[in-house]
């Protein structure tokens, strides 16, 4: 047994299937996870002391890449003077002047601990404002696992929506509908016949739990348009394109205005944060100062906004986007051409700093259908050739992969090259 093995084994006699989030027990591509000892800059080291380029990024929060010295300095230094104080300090003031520089819609924003906390306070303030019960998803769409967006379709648009999960109540499910991503007809379909009673649509912008699944044209101004019809809150859940499609998240890319958007992962820099935050009008129907309650003993706790203020500083000073979305498109088409070479069927995807690849015959793959039809045996075999081939990829063909500003181009040819081999021995 090796280490990773060993710890496996130890942890699951105290923690649930040994991890603290599901995805983390290589469910999704069998085998032993690898336990990370450390990792610094595009790389991972496992508890066996082998390295990884790391295409995960826990995540997403890593953009700058792991360990960076900035981030570090602003926890350690903020560190000196206290961990938590439960009242108001200036650093959250500056870390809400930042974000609102950089995403202009969030006029007011408040912020909490995880990206399930925004989206779950989002939604709850959606309702209130709008004194509607009903929500509009997305199948596919993961949006956390607050009780309402734990939540799949029906058998039909207009049907009620089914509980993921256990202990989450019928009579709750039933508030959620689930429609199909890319698809505006059965948006309007369900919109015409009961459009009066949804208070919101949540989407994530660009797909990143079912892979990587970009907008088709029209699409994301399609759901602009219907909210404005029925007076609906249009939320765009930014938690993995935040900052990582373009600088002001996959609103500035695509320029559509959502009227709330919830942020996590990269804003706290590594440090568990999340946010959410819109239209002045709606954010000011949260407690104190409107009725829809919403708090949180350690939101805006100092040492999440000191590492997250020093990566949104470092990110914006300096256009690092350019080059990260020139490097993933290096990246994906890399993996096109090397998979085309051993006539292996493979289709990718890619917007910003983020992307996917799936194993299918089809030319383009923009819904969640064509997703889950792809090839999860062949998605195993790859997953596991490239981690020997010390390359840590997303441990499911549902996830979206995230490249950093600390990946070089050494690295990008590396991973090009590996799974280049892989491919060749995946056609013999
Ligand atoms: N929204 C999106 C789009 C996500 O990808 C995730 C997590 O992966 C969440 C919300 C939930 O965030 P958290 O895991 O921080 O609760």
């Amino acid at each position: 047994m090796n280490k990773s093995e060993q710890l496996f084994e130890q942890a699951k006699n105290t923690i649930p299937g040994g991890v603290n989030s599901p995805v983390r027990a290589f469910n999704g591509v069998g085998g032993t996870p690898c336990f990370i000892k450390k990792a610094d800059g595009a790389y991972m080291y496992d508890a066996n002391d082998k390295k990884y380029i790391d295409y995960v990024g826990s995540w997403g929060p890593m953009i700058l890449g792991h360990n960076h010295p900035k981030i570090k300095q602003a926890v350690i230094e903020t560190a000196e003077n206290g961990l938590s104080f439960g009242a108001p300090t200036e650093l959250e003031i500056i870390m809400a002047e930042k974000v609102k520089a950089i995403v202009p819609s969030m006029e007011k924003l408040r912020m909490v601990s995880s990206g399930t906390e925004a989206t779950m306070s989002a939604i709850r303030l959606a309702r209130g404002y709008t004194g509607r019960d009903k929500i509009l998803k997305f199948e596919g769409c993961y949006h956390g696992h607050a009780d309402s967006l734990l939540v799949k379709a029906g058998s039909g648009a207009l049907t009620m929506g089914v509980p993921n999960s256990p202990g989450i109540p019928e009579d709750f499910a039933k508030h959620t509908l689930t429609v199909s991503f890319n698809n505006l007809e059965e948006v309007k379909e369900v919109f015409a016949s009961i459009g009066d009673e949804i208070a919101c649509i949540i989407v994530e912008p660009v797909a990143g739990n079912m892979n990587c699944i970009p907008p088709v044209e029209g699409f994301l101004q399609g759901l602009r348009d219907i909210c404005d019809q029925y007076a609906s809150v249009l939320i765009f859940d930014e938690v993995m394109t935040g900052f990582r499609v373009a600088l002001g998240g996959a609103q500035e890319h695509y320029t559509i205005t959502p009227d709330l958007t919830t942020l996590g992962k990269v804003i706290g820099g590594g440090m568990p944060v999340g946010a959410f935050g819109g239209k002045r009008e709606i954010m000011d129907y949260i407690a104190p100062v409107g009725p829809v309650y919403q708090a949180g003993t350690l939101s805006g706790n100092p040492i999440a906004m000191a590492a997250g203020l020093a990566a949104l500083n470092e990110m914006s000073t300096q256009d690092l986007h350019t080059d990260l979305a020139a490097k993933t498109k290096q990246l994906a088409l890399g993996f096109k051409a090397a998979a085309d070479k051993h006539k292996i069927a493979l289709s990718v995807n890619y917007v910003g700093a983020m992307f996917g690849f799936f194993f299918t015959e089809e030319p383009i793959v923009t819904t969640y259908k064509q997703a889950t039809e792809c090839d999860a045996q062949r998605f195993k075999l790859f997953y596991h050739m490239m981690l020997d081939e010390g390359v840590y990829l997303a441990p499911s063909a549902f996830e979206a992969s995230f490249l950093s500003t600390a990946h070089s181009a050494q690295d990008i040819q590396a991973t090009i090259d590996a799974a280049e081999r892989c491919f060749e021995k995946l056609a013999n």
